[in-house]
């Protein structure tokens, strides 16, 4: 089959292609692809549901607008979905479908995949799609793995690929400590150019895995584990073409001639960035963004406690340390089986039974490992000279030991190979792929998050780890819990990963995640960002006084987006023509778009 070949393939280089490797971490991708190709069953998807049209277009009229467009970006710039989809891995990803579907892999697939090379050709497709009332869906690089990928949410859009085109990074700042950057600049490419510069006093925050773009990740709101984690807070100036064609900058960008559109993000006026961000009101062509002075110094720390109930006195001791900044960064306090998992190895390799893995089993094979058995593990980490960190490190050792039987490790007794090392880089700016390994938990690995916020509080914690557990066990699903601590909140992590071979295991993964979304919401609990086939749940659920916030949402729609072109449905705001005519994903509703002729 034609997967075993793609494995031998290597892996694109950063020199290569904007979403490449950069050389130092191109030992640890091999490694990484020969791995997932180990445990992939699963074939190159072949197409029962052709052709893909935008719906409300005929085919022929739908060609005839492709043509058009390829007058405008160049034939190469403009392709249509027809292929075999191949799933690829991290890497290697694809832009014409979710590659870890949670429903059917034809459903959430684009008609087209276009290329624009500039802000006026990104105007120029929004000025086809309003033409042609096609529908159309921007992804930056398409790495928004678990929240959907580079797929759209209405079957048939458009995707925009900006990524492959527009990855320049337009400026690094070394007096201001700020970058201006196009929507294809990863965080390895950032990272590799402010190296290649000799910026030894700039750090840049980077998440989990470091192949993301650093725009997209930013509107999507997603976290990293520096000081400056919270990456949307820590943007400054966009230039976004509004969906109906005009280009706009925020804040200081609205002022000619100015220098402080990357310095002050507010301008004056309305704060109108955020109306750009988790939303479909706008395609953001640049985007400014903060980066950290080297604090002089680092050093991480990992604690380990033994019960599971340990978790509610730890999470108050965590609060008043993270809140007067002793805790300084966006800190992961982590399960021991998600731990477990990041070794690479698979679930079979602990346990070859059905249903749940036994807590013994996990125990057992926790006790095996250099760091030892325990239940939960906080990775942090201290900034600045020695002096200073010892300090903030006397502090929390003194309070962390008030939980019985937590242990500090010592790194020093850690293999290179070890999490740990892996989050010690990241929480340095450094960025790397280690995190990819716990996805090979199940074969066909693919992973989808529960992604709940809460205050830091210890009754908070217990409640929403018992009602993941709850569900998980209903549903035969080994839990992953991470609580992700910002300065007065914590987001909860729960990763569901599953065999995207496996139809019931799919299921089983949608099931418990709608279940899991509903609970949360019973207790006043929402989430923070969640996957497309979520997303009309999810909004369902911040429905005060009658659903306010909707309600303005979709007038803010219908006044930016009167033919309703941009990516309708995303975040749960759909344009006028769609709304009410069945096009929400709900349990209710099943896995498939419901909408049909909808069009006046
Ligand atoms: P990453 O590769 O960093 O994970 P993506 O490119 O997949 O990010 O972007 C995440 C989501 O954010 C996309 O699915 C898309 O809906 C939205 N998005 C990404 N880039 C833009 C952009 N430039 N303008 C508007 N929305 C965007």
């Amino acid at each position: 089959m034609s997967f075993s070949t793609e494995a031998e393939s290597d892996v694109p280089l950063l020199s290569e292609a904007h979403s490449g490797i950069p050389g130092f971490l191109l030992e640890k991708a091999r490694e990484a692809k020969a791995s997932v190709f180990e445990t992939r069953t699963k074939p190159h998807s072949s197409r029962k549901r052709l052709p893909v049209i935008p719906p409300g277009v005929e085919e022929p009229v739908f060609l005839d607008a492709l043509e058009e467009l390829r007058k405008h970006l160049g034939a190469d710039n403009v392709e249509r979905n027809d292929k075999p989809l191949k799933d690829g891995w991290y890497m290697e990803h694809p832009n014409t479908h979710d590659m870890m579907a949670i429903v059917d892999d034809e459903e959430l697939v684009p008609s087209a995949i276009v290329y624009p090379g500039s802000t006026e050709e990104v105007q120029q497709v929004v000025l086809w799609a309003n033409r042609h009332k096609i529908p159309i869906f921007p992804i930056s690089m398409g790495r928004n793995f678990g929240y959907g990928g580079a797929a759209p949410r209405v079957r048939g859009s458009v995707v925009i690929d900006l990524g492959k085109r527009m990855n320049k990074i337009l400026d690094i700042s070394p007096e201001d400590c700020t970058c201006l950057i196009e929507p294809g600049v990863s965080y390895f490419a950032l990272y590799n150019e402010i190296k290649a510069r000799g910026y030894e006093h700039l750090w840049i925050d980077v998440p989990d895995v470091g192949g993301g773009s650093v725009l997209g990740n930013a509107v999507d709101r997603g976290v990293g584990y520096t000081p400056y984690g919270d990456h949307w807070a820590c943007h400054s100036g966009l230039e976004v073409v509004l969906p109906t064609g005009e280009v706009i900058r925020t804040g200081m960008g609205a002022l000619p001639g100015n220098n402080t559109w990357q310095t002050f993000p507010y301008g004056f006026g309305p704060y109108s960035d955020g109306i750009f961000s988790q939303s479909n009101f706008g395609i953001v062509t640049k985007m400014g963004m903060a980066l950290m002075p080297n604090p002089g110094g680092y050093e991480s720390f990992m604690y380990t406690f033994p019960n599971e109930d340990d978790l509610p006195d730890l999470i108050e001791i965590i609060r008043p340390l993270r809140i007067s900044n002793i805790l300084e960064n966006v800190a992961q306090l982590r399960h021991i089986t998600q731990t477990l998992a990041s070794r690479g190895k698979p679930r079979s390799a602990y346990y070859t039974g059905s249903g749940i893995i036994p807590e013994e089993a996990i125990h057992a094979a926790a006790a095996a490992t250099p760091v030892g058995d325990c239940t939960w593990i906080y990775y942090g980490m201290a900034y600045g000279p020695p002096h200073i960190r010892q300090y903030k490190l006397s502090i929390i050792d003194a309070e962390f030991k008030r939980v019985a039987g937590a242990r500090r490790i010592d790194p020093s007794t850690l293999p290179p190979d070890e999490d740990f090392w892996a989050r010690d880089r990241v929480a340095a700016g450094v960025p790397d792929i280690q995190e990819l390994r716990w996805v090979n938990w199940m074969p066909n690995g693919a992973h989808i998050a529960f992604s709940p916020v809460s205050p830091i509080r210890g009754a908070d914690a217990t409640r929403l780890f018992a009602l993941a557990k709850r569900r998980h066990d209903e549903f035969g699903i080994d839990i992953f819990p991470v609580f992700c601590v910002g300065l007065r909140e914590m987001h909860l992590i729960v990763e569901i990963v599953f065999d995207r071979a496996d139809p019931a295991r799919r299921r089983a993964a949608l099931d418990c995640l709608r279940c899991m979304i509903d609970d949360a919401a019973a207790y006043g609990y929402g989430e923070y960002r969640t996957h497309l086939v979520l997303m009309d749940q999810v909004a369902g659920t911040y429905n005060w006084n009658d659903g306010a916030l909707m309600k303005f949402n979709e007038k803010l729609k219908d006044a930016l987006d009167p033919n309703g072109i941009l990516a309708p449905g995303r975040c749960g705001i759909w344009p006028k023509r769609y709304r009410n005519r069945g096009w929400e994903m709900t349990k209710a509703s099943g896995d498939y778009m419901q909408g049909d002729a909808f069009f006046e």
